[in-house]
């Protein structure tokens, strides 16, 4: 601690660089403090620093196995966050001086740099901006944040007289609660579960938080009703969707789009308090929508969509300009080649012709290469073991193909399934389109040097905010992926991509980002911090985010996998 105060002394008033010999390690009684890098000045971005405690003070069974442990730090992460907004003033002179941050989790439960526990310490990664009077070293103001609110933060966020340790073992509860339900979907047969009394709809378009008062709790329908026992909560019931086809129908702004986006979202878990915190489904369940504009590289849809004008062939589709219907159909291509068991698709964002295709246009085009979803829900089921769940309020259509019908009715779930075999019987049954049976996608190889890191003489791989992955000078967008939770998962996509790139070997899309992730179950998500100490704000992304970051490459140049 003298040595820190005496170096502050020391470059007080000096040019903003003297900082620079802030970085080190030092012992400030009850934890010890990392200064592993310092910014260049006050506007860039802000210094990164670790504090770690002497000890792991906390009992030891809320990180006894690594789910508990995933949960507390995650926790943490959020008491940290907490704590800075009640003892960090901020705002102590130019740029961002003063600023204290930490990595801002989403309403996910994920693993994230932004914490480490281990039975021997508990350790925060935060971001810091040291204070500048001007483009100056104010000392004064770093001696305030570094030696008493850092301290006040740490006490507050990551000791047990500090946290509610009461708080601590329900959020880390609630989280094994939610893993162990996931994990018995399918031996009862069923690729989502929704609790009674569970909250599904969120504020606003904008906020993934709870919707206050005016929320009508979920309750399922007596037929779909199933009960299981949770290690912590005990017993709980709900809506059990089974394998196979199920259609969601019902009048607009009755809650369609909000269970099907709640099912999206339930491959995560969710924090105490959330509303859909026993709201899961398969862990690689994927939302497909259309797309219409992005880049499609090598893809083969030919089960979904035959030869296109010209004769062109759609088993190695490329374009730099997909239409609605191909890029849907390369979205489900996509989550086909990586590996899942269900498909979720909204009729709000798809593409008409992907999804139906009715008689009158059968009589009036001849020349329509795409059959459409409709007549390849059962084969997806039948011949790939793939179910789906899809919202249609328009399309009666889908009744014919569906195992069951849940209705919603001011968001109430019904079972309209025998009501809905009574309708399909008055109507002469549909011709289907297409093949009886479905074929997985043939995987791709792609090529490492058709990404190009460079952007004047740096190499650049990084996540920009939630949406955006910069590569050289090439912005990838990936505001479409819509079970994309934050930016940390971004961030570290990125960094996969990078290092991709880097090794510049050509390899199949799902073996790289297999093995990009299996490595990151063996050495940790700090591995891809560039150096030793502070890695960064990195969050766990899915198999299927990081593919689909890949396949949005503009420059990417892809293969069809031999043999
Ligand atoms: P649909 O897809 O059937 O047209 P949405 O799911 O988009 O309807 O929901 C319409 C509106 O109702 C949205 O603003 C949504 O937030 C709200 N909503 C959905 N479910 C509930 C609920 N259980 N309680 C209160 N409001 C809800
Ligand atoms: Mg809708």
């Amino acid at each position: 601690m003298q040595r820190l105060r005496s170096t502050l002394d020391r470059i007080d008033r000096r040019g903003y660089g003297a900082y620079k010999d802030l970085q080190g390690t030092y012992d400030l009684g009850g934890f010890t403090l990392f200064i592993d890098r310092v910014q260049r000045d006050p506007f860039a971005p802000p210094s990164l620093v670790r504090v770690r405690t002497k000890e792991n003070p906390f009992d030891p069974a809320l990180f006894e196995n690594s789910v508990r442990r995933v949960a507390f730090e995650d926790f943490l992460t959020r008491s940290v966050e907490a704590a800075i907004r009640k003892v960090v003033r901020g705002n102590r002179g130019s740029g961002g001086s003063g600023r204290v941050e930490v990595q801002r989790p989403s309403q996910v439960v994920l693993s994230r740099t932004s914490m480490v526990v281990t039975s021997e310490h508990v350790e925060a990664r935060l971001a810091v901006g040291l204070p500048a009077r001007g483009r100056t070293v104010d000392s004064r103001a770093a001696r305030t944040v570094l030696l008493d609110e850092l301290p006040e933060v740490v006490r507050r966020a990551l000791t047990p007289e500090g946290v509610s340790v009461d708080r601590a073992r329900l959020h880390v509860e609630t989280v094994e609660d939610a893993e162990h339900l996931r994990d018995l979907l399918p031996s009862l047969g069923l690729i989502a579960f929704v609790a009674d009394g569970s909250v599904l709809p969120r504020e606003s378009g904008a906020s993934d938080r709870p919707l206050g008062g005016d929320a009508v709790p979920f309750e399922g329908p007596e037929e779909l009703r199933v009960s299981v026992e949770l290690p912590n909560r005990g017993e709980v019931s709900g809506m059990g969707v089974p394998e196979g086809v199920t259609l969601v129908a019902g009048g607009g702004f009755h809650g369609k789009s909000t269970l099907l986006s709640a099912l999206s979202w339930g491959v995560y878990d969710h924090v105490p308090g959330d509303g859909r915190e026993l709201v899961v489904a398969r862990p690689e369940a994927v939302k497909i929508r259309a797309e219409d504009g992005r880049s499609v590289a090598g893809v083969d849809i030919s089960a979904m969509i035959g030869d296109l004008p010209g004769g062109r062939s759609t088993e190695d589709f490329s374009t730099p300009n997909a239409s609605g219907s191909t890029s849907q159909a390369a979205n489900i291509a996509e989550a086909l080649e990586i590996g899942t068991s269900l498909l979720l698709v909204d009729e709000d964002t798809s593409a008409t012709n992907f999804m139906i295709r009715d008689e009158r246009m059968r009589e009036l085009v001849h020349k329509e290469p795409i059959s459409p979803f409709i007549d390849l829900v059962r084969p997806l089921h039948h011949s790939l073991g793939v179910s789906t769940v899809v919202v249609v309020g328009g399309v009666g259509d889908y009744l014919d193909v569906a195992d069951r019908v849940i209705l919603m009715e001011d968001y109430e779930p019904s079972d309209a399934t025998p009501r809905a075999r009574e309708v399909t019987s008055k109507f002469p049954p549909r011709a289907p389109l297409g093949n009886k049976e479905m074929r997985p996608p043939r995987g791709r190889r792609v090529r490492a040097s058709s990404i190009d890191l460079r952007r004047g003489r740096r190499e650049t791989a990084r996540g920009r905010g939630l949406h955006t992955i910069e590569l050289g000078r090439e912005r990838v967008d990936l505001s479409y992926l819509e079970q994309l939770a934050e930016a940390g998962q971004t961030e570290t996509v990125a960094r996969l991509i990078g290092e991709f790139a880097a090794a510049g070997e050509s390899r199949g899309v799902k073996e790289v980002v297999e093995e990009a992730l299996n490595s990151i179950f063996e050495r940790g998500l700090d591995s891809l911090g560039g150096f030793k100490g502070h890695p960064g704000e990195l969050s766990l992304p899915r198999a299927h985010e990081v593919a689909a970051a890949i396949n949005r490459i503009r420059s990417l140049e892809a293969s069809p996998e031999t043999g």
